[in-house]
């Protein structure tokens, strides 16, 4: 389950904001992961509950917001939604497509005390 190494991430990165801008507790936590992420949302909130407890964000609420999976033909040059790192061109069918957004994980906003 690589959800809680990812979410170990995530709460380093809000243990450090804390540092830098002072504050000492974390309320709600909004999380933006790309559709191509291979990110189980589940598992997300369940990782994120257990890796936060006796840091700042210990009890926070986490809200995760999904970017849609978008990519580039090389061969006919349309932007298109995928919903697999997998999909081949909707428009003209060639495979591999270049992916361009979908696959980032990042917090968004963070709601502080
Ligand atoms: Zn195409």
């Amino acid at each position: 389950m690589h959800e809680m190494s990812l979410c170990e991430g995530v709460v380093q990165l809000i243990e450090d904001q804390a540092k830098t801008q002072g504050f000492t507790k974390v309320s709600t936590v909004w999380l933006e992961i790309g559709a191509l992420a291979g990110v189980e949302t589940e598992a997300m909130h369940f990782s994120f509950t257990a890796v936060a407890r006796g840091t700042v964000a210990d009890g926070s609420k986490l809200e995760i917001m999904d970017i849609p999976g978008r990519a580039r033909c090389p061969v006919c040059a349309h932007d298109v939604q995928v919903a697999a790192r997998y999909d081949d061109c909707p428009v003209c069918g060639h495979y591999p497509l270049e992916i361009i957004a979908g696959e980032e994980m990042r917090i968004k906003e963070l709601e502080v005390q």
